[in-house]
């Protein structure tokens, strides 16, 4: 098992050492080759309201952990607006002499997503962190400066333990006319859809607010916010231009920590909906089992794993997934093709989704492949909605 190393984190924003802690918990994640153990603590600064995981995973276990983690598979339908991105690329990409150089960093190969993007820019760069994928950079100190006229990051910034240094970079990069664009999981609507806290994974959680005082802190102003525009439902988007100023440290800002910390305090507290949920089909699984009935769970992810963990899978119950990778996901249960258990599920009693975006998808999969129409009464889907 992989062990995350973590390291002393004092607060970006405001170098500040009085940190709230918030909630911390412990926890496994998978990955192509092995099991990823986890310890996180989540906290607030007292002084300025930034919340942050801290301590933090040392750069070196990051990598070893981001290394071996599963890529988005050929065919899987992105989880994200692609309309969206290009409308607000394309706004900052016209008005200029030739079509804008583009540069993302932390890109996730997406086909469509890509053959939109070459008809609104002039040249197309990646830098991924994620070491599988083909990228053209992969360490971005290697990108040369004014490089790029808009350069983008989507729900990166939430995963990388030390902000301002890759803001520092984005803002080296950028042409002096150029534009960052970044998306991240807003803190400000935790309390309804916590997506920034579920992820052992994500290390920051911004506020508008205080991802515009980390810019400001590189060199960077905010030039347009929105949520609406936001590729995803759970974040939101800032464009930042250069500035000329750059400020040194954040100050003390006490109405920030009080609408941030709540903000986490209520995100906490909605989490734990999923957690309700897992139990209710734990005990389900059971009751159906001794009936002598099927469970399908379909999805082998995290989800499944918090579900399995101190928790034995009744020998009726199955666990499927469309990608042949994640056949030895778990040690010590097989997950199978949905093609090839196509009977058990036509006959199943209970039908748990553990990846909440696709559920739709997936009964009509299964309505299409064996006629059985799975309704609310005997499926659930594994989030950490209400
Ligand atoms: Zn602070």
């Amino acid at each position: 098992m992989r062990k995350i190393e973590y390291e002393d984190r004092a607060c970006d924003l405001c170098a500040g050492r009085d940190l709230e802690e918030i909630w911390k918990y412990s926890i496994k994640s998978r990955t192509k080759s092995d099991i990823t153990q986890w310890k996180v603590r989540n906290v607030i600064c007292r002084n300025c309201g930034f919340a942050f995981v801290s301590p933090a995973p040392t750069r070196k276990s990051l990598e070893s952990h981001y290394g071996d983690s599963f890529e988005l598979f050929a065919g899987q339908k992105p989880d994200y607006s692609i309309g969206k991105r290009i409308r607000l690329i394309k706004k900052y990409s016209a008005g200029r002499s030739k079509k804008a150089s583009y540069l993302e960093i932390g890109s996730n190969n997406c086909p469509e997503f890509m053959s939109e993007l070459k008809k609104v820019t002039s040249s197309i760069s990646t830098m991924e962190i994620n070491q599988n994928c083909d990228s053209s950079y992969k360490n971005p100190d290697e990108i040369p400066a004014k490089f790029a006229d808009i350069v983008s990051a989507y729900f990166v910034f939430e995963h990388v333990p030390d902000p301002k240094r890759l803001l520092m970079t984005c803002a080296r990069v950028m042409s002096d006319s150029g534009h960052m664009i970044i998306e991240v999981p807003d803190l400000g609507i935790y309390a309804r859809d916590p997506a920034g806290l579920y992820l052992c994974e994500h290390v920051n959680h911004f506020s508008p607010y205080t991802l515009s005082v980390a810019a400001k802190l590189c060199g960077l102003e905010l030039v347009e916010f929105s949520r609406a525009e936001c590729s995803r439902p759970f974040g939101f988007v800032s464009v930042f231009k250069k500035s000329p100023t750059k400020t040194a440290r954040a100050g003390k800002n006490k109405d920030e920590y009080i609408i941030s910390r709540a903000a986490m305090l209520e995100g906490v507290n909605t989490m734990k909906n999923l957690s309700r949920k897992i139990a209710a089909a734990r005990r389900r699984m059971n009751e159906l089992a001794k009936a002598g009935e099927t469970t399908i769970l379909w999805s082998a992810n995290w989800n499944c794993m918090r579900l399995l963990d101190g928790f034995e899978l009744p020998a009726k119950a199955l666990i499927v997934d469309s990608d042949i990778r994640k056949k030895d996901y778990f040690k010590k249960v097989s997950v199978h093709l949905p093609s090839e258990k196509l009977a058990e599920i036509g006959k199943a009693s209970y039908l748990v989704l553990n990846a909440p975006f696709y559920a739709d998808e997936i009964k009509s999969w299964i309505f299409d492949n064996t006629g059985r129409r799975f309704t609310k009464e005997d499926s659930l889907i594994l989030d950490y909605y209400q």
